[in-house]
């Protein structure tokens, strides 16, 4: 899985730091966004305010982050970052809150994982900018209420559905982040590639944007295995026929599905009939967590149209037993 999942070495995370767009011009794609966005920072910066809170919703490896950094760029404004799993308790919050400055960016990856009490004060910081801190338990407990110079809290959230009401209508503006289309992931990939000075054909260039499954972080990560590829077996060029050979070689199909996707395709179409099946079975017959293959491989292959969830289970389409080389069972069969 070593290529859509983000391996915990700080090398990939390095590797990212250094590919990401530093401004809203840089940014490729997303073009309402970066329209909205741009004249939400154009506005307060003419007013010499800090920007609303801003609410960044979309699958993993879009852009979030990226975004968050570029609007702290934009604004000159220096960023803070957390996280909603960091955040358990309120008093978490209320310390990262009380060392915030005036016209801070604040950007709390994974805002829906934050808990219920932290939320709370969230909500008071986000409109009043002023919170109280609750100090002891039971009848002595005293609220200490603590002035927060205003900031602008920038979160990042892979399903704005969890979100609880009150919190999300407290962002000023969201901005749902989209797939990328196929031309877009490779403008990234011709820009990473410059910026790795790695020398990329538009053929080469082309056949890694067209694996990528519409998210930036994977096409940054499959140019970095082909170039690795081209630079062992070639001469360090990127063309279409290195790009192939590579990205077969780390089991990256044409149309971008992986060995797990793959294996759950296999399962649920050979050991299965086709389903359906529940997401259960069908992890163990791939000797995989259930939540990896509802996390990782199953919004893919639904994406793509090989796999439906039914109130039965999963089911294969006949896109899926096709893809697979397979002959689809006659409508009826048992
Ligand atoms: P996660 O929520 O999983 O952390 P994310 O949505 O925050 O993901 P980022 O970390 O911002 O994603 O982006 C992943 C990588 O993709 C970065 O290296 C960044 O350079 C690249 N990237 C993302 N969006 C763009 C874009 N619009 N143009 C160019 N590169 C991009």
């Amino acid at each position: 899985r070593a290529l859509v999942q983000p391996d915990a070495e700080g090398d990939e995370r390095a590797f990212e730091a250094a590919l990401r767009p530093k401004t809203l011009d840089e940014l490729v794609g997303q073009d309402r966004v970066r329209e909205q966005l741009t004249l939400v920072l154009h506005a307060a910066r003419r007013r010499e305010r800090t920007p609303d809170h801003v609410l960044l919703s979309g699958p993993p490896g879009l852009g979030k982050t990226t975004l968050a950094m570029i609007i702290s760029g934009e604004m000159s404004a220096p960023l803070r970052v957390t996280s909603g799993p960091a955040i358990q308790h309120a008093g978490d919050l209320a310390a990262i809150l009380s060392g915030i400055n005036e016209g801070d960016v604040l950007f709390v990856d994974e805002i829906h994982r934050m808990s219920r009490p932290a939320e709370e004060l969230l909500y008071m910081a986000m409109e009043d900018f002023r919170v109280d801190v609750v100090i002891g338990k039971g009848p002595g407990a005293t609220a200490i209420p603590l002035e927060i110079p205003q900031f602008t809290l920038v979160g990042a959230t892979t399903r704005a559905g969890l979100l609880p009401g009150p919190l999300r209508d407290r962002f000023g503006f969201t901005a749902q982040l989209e797939y990328y289309e196929a031309a877009e992931l490779h403008r990234i990939v011709r820009r990473s590639a410059r910026l790795l000075e790695v020398d990329v054909t538009e053929d080469g260039g082309l056949e890694i944007a067209s694996r990528s499954r519409g998210t930036p972080r994977i096409a940054n990560r499959l140019l970095r295995r082909v170039r690795d590829y081209a630079e062992v077996r070639a001469d360090g060029t990127v063309d279409e026929d290195i790009a192939h050979r590579a990205l077969d070689l780390f089991e990256v199909d044409r149309l971008g599905l992986d060995r797990l996707d793959r294996a759950v395709l296999h399962a649920l179409c050979r050991s299965f009939g086709g389903g359906p099946v529940g997401v259960s079975t069908l992890a163990v017959a791939v000797a995989e967590e259930r939540e990896t293959v509802e996390e990782l491989a199953e919004p893919f292959l639904v994406r793509m149209g090989f796999l439906a969830r039914t109130p039965r289970g999963r089911v294969a389409t006949p896109a899926a037993w096709s893809h697979l080389g397979l002959a689809a069972p006659a409508p009826g069969a048992p």
